[in-house]
């Protein structure tokens, strides 16, 4: 139900922009009306006066009339969405419950709306002059006299690409429009090309892959079925997937179109991006946290200009505003990476797949080790083998407490042969916990009810919820004893115990590519680290890997952790034994755990995705889990712990029936926490009753100081 557009011969229908400010509060709701400014349209962003204030919006709907006096905006910003991003932000807002304004603001240039170009709207009304009745452009710009050129220049300025700048400078001398500078020709270094690399030639299991997905492309745009042209490339560490990603691209810019390809996390797949970038050249374009401000904004306009027609990059690049878009590719897509922690909290993934189906593009998600939800829903493209010819390392479960008697027994003289072993450790710090031995007294967070982990490195005890810091102890504050004990070894103190050349990769390390690099470039040594050592990596010559304590993972109180547990150690298996050829020494893998009786882990040992899948799936429909249903879990926070269970208790009346809760959940940055649990059969109607309910709580005098944290699909 669109809103009619004006006709060129209807010009006296008063025209309607419907405007969303860009205004986080929940409160601020817009769309509101105004008088559409010439040449704006859907996605244009403009600043209205707005009560005493001017907030800058977006035109989000065109209308033929209002029940009110409009007003016109103050001025029309150069920059505007395609109205595809328009209906994206609102469809999302509604989608993972959050704001339109937060959720345009996600789609707007990196920078901002930086430059203005104030229109003549903003001058119409200090107008000396009395239109004359004869002049054509009375209507538009009373008063002013204008050449043919400088009106279709006006018109035109919302969309201005950068064409006439002399023109617009004379305007600008005019007083009709005000120029603010923005950076050009900012090229992120880093990005820059690699040596310009060739094709491999594609093995038999890529080419039909390829194939596959040139005959979608081909056949994309048109109707097909539902669900034919969304694909699972399915294919074990090592297997060449990339290769299959690049050739797609090729295809589908040969075809005029664009692509859009996510990665988990640059810093840790620079790999990725600069292969595209050698092979595909200045077509790409990346856009990442890494870079500063000014060259997003100009990576960003080389897509809205159709300049670039690929984005490379983490999750923030499904966003990207390109137009005929025809691919969009998701690597590694089981990587919890692509959900965004903070609001709006979406899913990238599904962002992704709602791009590609309004744009009747192609979408492609990889992972050696794919979401049942993926498994389930989409059509299985399979690449068996590793592209080097490879074989898959010998996984080990080791049943062995301790991971001091782990390291010794088992690891340390497989670790001392090895050329190159990577081991890994889900906790990050020297020791997670610290008790004091004689009165038993442990150090916790004063703003969260979690414990303290000791960086040695840093020298200090630290928060890993809230960033708390403080002086480890020399003694106990309770008993005065000084034998305080440290437990639970973090990745820090490992690295310490391992033999020969250590390279540590965690949260902590602040050059993650370049430690990656180092190891990479080293001929022997050891990578020490959490889950971020296994994620896609393709180092040759890794021997040995090591899981040390699965069980952590396995414990995890969550439906997802036997996936979780999986990926895990299947994806650190596939880090071992590339580039030895058919011919090198077989690599091996170890992996500590208490349950090795565990199903994730033998299916992992095995290397056997489908057989996890195919058991996992079983095992949610049973239980009624996701893919199978949708949860939705709404957090309620308050620095007052009555306030915060009073507040999820009346939300609990509004939710949905069948609504699990309040459950406490432990205190963090200072807020007490209640979770309400929602298990949904359809996802559409659960999600808009909780959104009504959310918002009937949100402004009423209960609500000050509440935090409401809405996340569909939790991970
Ligand atoms: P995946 O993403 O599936 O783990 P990659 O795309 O990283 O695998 O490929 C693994 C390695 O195999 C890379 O070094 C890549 O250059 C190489 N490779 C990929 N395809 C071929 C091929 N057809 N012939 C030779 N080497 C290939
Ligand atoms: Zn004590
Ligand atoms: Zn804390």
């Amino acid at each position: 139900h669109a809103p009619r557009r004006r006709s060129c011969d209807d010009r006296s229908v008063p025209a309607v922009a419907r405007v969303e400010p860009l205004v986080t509060a929940r409160a601020v709701r817009g769309p509101f009306d105004y008088l559409l400014p010439d040449g704006c349209d859907v996605g244009s962003v403009v600043e209205i006066p707005f009560g005493r204030q001017r907030l800058r919006g977006v035109i989000t709907e065109l209308a033929e009339r209002s029940e009110h006096r409009l007003k016109a905006p103050s001025a029309v910003l150069d920059v505007s969405l395609p109205p595809e991003l328009v209906r994206l932000a609102l469809w999302m807002a509604d989608d993972v419950v959050s704001t339109r304004a937060r959720c345009l603001e996600l789609l707007l240039p990196p920078d901002g709306v930086g430059e203005r170009i104030r229109l003549w709207a903003e001058r119409a009304g200090e107008a000396a002059v009395d239109p004359a009745a004869d002049d054509p452009d009375a209507e538009r710009y009373p008063g002013v006299r204008l050449t043919a050129n400088q009106r279709a220049l006006l018109d035109r300025l919302p969309g201005w690409t950068g064409d006439d700048l002399q023109a617009l400078r004379r305007l600008e001398g005019r007083g009709l429009v005000t120029i603010e500078p923005r950076g050009h020709g900012r090229r992120p270094d880093h990005v820059a090309l690699g040596a310009a690399a060739g094709a491999p030639v594609l093995n038999p299991d890529q080419l039909l892959a390829v194939q596959r997905l040139e005959d979608a492309l081909r056949g994309a745009g048109g109707t097909p079925g539902p669900g034919e042209d969304r694909f699972l490339l399915h294919g074990v560490t090592g297997s060449g997937k990339t290769e299959v990603y690049l050739q797609a691209a090729q295809r589908a810019l040969a075809m005029g179109r664009t692509a859009l390809v996510l990665v988990p996390e640059i810093a840790l797949t620079p790999q990725t991006v600069a292969r595209f970038r050698s092979r595909l050249g200045e077509t790409v374009a990346v856009l990442h946290s890494g870079l500063s401000k000014g060259e997003r904004r100009d990576e960003w306009w080389r897509l809205r200009r159709g300049e670039a027609r690929i984005c490379v990059g983490p999750m923030s690049t499904v966003f990207a505003p390109v137009s005929d878009l025809g691919l969009v590719i998701v690597d590694e897509e089981h990587d919890s990476a692509y959900k965004q922690d903070g609001d709006p909290r979406y899913d990238a993934r599904r962002v992704a797949a709602w791009r590609a189906r309004e744009n009747g593009a192609v979408l492609v998600v990889g992972s050696a080790t794919p979401r049942p939800e993926s498994w389930n829903a989409l059509r299985r493209i399979g690449l068996p083998r590793r592209a080097d010819g490879g074989e898959m390392p010998a996984v080990r479960l080791v049943d062995v407490r301790g991971i001091r008697t782990v390291l010794q027994r088992e690891v340390h003289q497989a670790l001392t042969d090895a050329r190159k072993a990577i081991v890994l450790l889900n906790r990050r710090g020297w020791a997670t916990w610290l008790e004091c031995a004689d009165c038993g007294h442990s150090w916790e967070c004063p703003n969260c009810d979690v414990s303290l982990v000791l960086h040695r490195g840093s020298g200090v005890l630290r928060c890993h919820h809230c960033g708390h810091v403080e002086h480890p102890p020399r003694q106990c504050p309770a008993c005065g004893s000084v034998s305080v004990g440290q437990h639970g070894l973090g990745t820090e103190q490992l690295a310490d115990h391992l033999p020969g050349h250590v390279f540590r990769l965690d949260a902590d390390v602040r050059d993650r590519s370049g430690v990656l690099q180092r190891f990479q470039e080293a001929d022997h040594g050891i990578l020490v680290g959490t889950q971020m050592i296994a994620k896609g990596h393709d180092f040759p010559d890794v021997e040995l890997g090591v899981v040390v304590d699965a069980d952590a993972t396995l414990r995890f109180p969550d439906f997802r952790s036997q996936e979780r547990t999986f990926q895990l150690v299947a994806q650190l298996a596939g880090r071992a034994g590339r580039g030895g050829g058919p011919s090198g020494a077989r690599a091996s893998v170890l992996v500590q755990t208490r349950s090795p009786e565990d199903r994730a882990l033998r299916h992992a040992a095995r290397h056997d995705a489908h057989g996890f899948l195919v058991e996992e799936l079983e095992r949610r429909r049973q239980l009624d889990y996701p893919p199978f249903s949708t949860l939705v879990r709404v957090m309620c926070e308050h620095e007052d712990e009555d306030r915060a269970q009073a507040a999820a208790s009346v939300l609990r009346e509004r939710m949905p029936e069948g609504t699990l809760g309040p459950v406490p959940v432990f205190r963090r940055q200072g807020r007490f926490r209640r979770q309400l649990l929602l298990k949904a059969a359809h996802r559409g109607s659960a999600v808009a009753a909780v959104r009504a309910a959310v918002e009937s709580v949100v402004g009423t005098p209960g609500a000050r100081g509440l935090v409401l944290a809405v996340e569909v699909d939790p991970r």
